[in-house]
């Protein structure tokens, strides 16, 4: 039986849209401007692109930068205020008339990666993200360990960095989680600015650190090494506690893989298994993960739940 996913992912200022079918990897991704305030605007311009297909979707399933609460099922995406705090998957249902899925888009990322990309063939598959911010996502037997809210692997957030790199302080600088000491601070791109800014006073951007650091420059050498230093020890802890056999990263960061393969050198040995082939990888899933990862789900809601 030949299913169809229309499948968004929802940002703050652009939503992207495409046609998933049988439980391919969605087609060709329509792009339109992000209805900012309005939730019934929001509410119709993602009913009319299901509308104009040539046929009814059998359910709609969406990537967000952000998470459902798990017990409202309300939406925490501060950066869109036409859905924040509303029940998005409730109001859609009830407007095209079929099931709606939303998940959070680092989760996403992590299905896609397990069901499309670099964790096929694994069982448990931690997907990362070094991009704004650390995010992270858990997949097991390709379904996600999350049916709500979106927290689980998030390994960005705790009061975890060490207070020394070697023997260079780090402070522990607030997050916007309102914690502070989270790796989120330091080790997403804005965080390897501010770790660049506090070793060496300088405000480069971060692809200008990492190629200056390709380059072998020793200034920006010394703050990818501070970088890995402190990734490594709460990402191999990561590894220890899913249990994963495979971390695909995704991310601003991650599209350096030079940046990739030194995480990688870093983590394995701080690891219990210690394994002898790569395992913080590259993104495999393509452009598009949050609509794959989105596809994904959606195609799995249909098949049976295993007991
Ligand atoms: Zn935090």
């Amino acid at each position: 039986m030949t299913r169809s996913i229309l499948c968004f992912d929802i940002g703050g200022t652009s939503i992207r849209a495409a046609l998933a079918i049988d439980g391919q990897m969605p087609g060709a991704v329509t792009r339109f401007d992000t209805p900012a305030r309005d939730h019934a605007a929001f509410l119709d311009r993602l009913a009319s692109l299901a509308a104009a297909l040539p046929q009814r979707p059998d359910a709609i399933a969406i990537s967000l930068a952000g998470v459902v609460h798990p017990k409202t099922g309300k939406l925490i995406v501060a950066n869109i205020p036409a859905i924040h705090g509303t029940d998005l998957k409730t109001d859609l249902h009830r407007q095209i008339g079929i099931p709606v899925h939303i998940a959070n888009d680092a989760d996403c990322f992590a299905l896609a990666e397990a069901v499309f990309g670099a964790g096929k063939g694994h069982d448990i598959v931690f997907g990362v993200i070094f991009g704004t911010g650390v995010g992270g996502g858990l997949v097991s037997g390709r379904r996600l360990i999350n049916t709500a809210g979106g927290f689980a692997g998030e390994w960005g957030h705790g009061p975890v960095v060490p207070l020394m790199a070697g023997d260079t302080p780090i402070p522990h600088f607030a997050c916007g989680c309102g914690l502070s000491g989270c790796l989120d601070t330091v080790a997403g791109a804005p965080g390897l600015e501010r770790l660049h800014t506090h070793l060496h006073g300088k405000n480069d951007t971060a692809r200008a650190i990492l190629s200056d650091w390709q380059a072998g420059e020793t200034g920006p050498a010394r703050t990818v090494e501070v970088f890995l230093q402190l990734v490594a020890g709460p990402l191999a802890m990561a590894v220890n506690l899913t249990g994963a056999t495979i971390v695909p990263t995704g991310g601003g960061l991650a599209r350096n893989h030079a940046l990739v393969a030194a995480i990688d050198e870093a983590v394995r040995p701080l690891t219990l298994s210690k394994p002898a082939h790569p395992l913080i990888v590259p993104a495999a899933s393509g452009e598009e993960p949050g609509l794959a990862g989105a596809a994904a789900i959606g195609f799995q809601a249909f098949l049976p739940k295993e007991r």
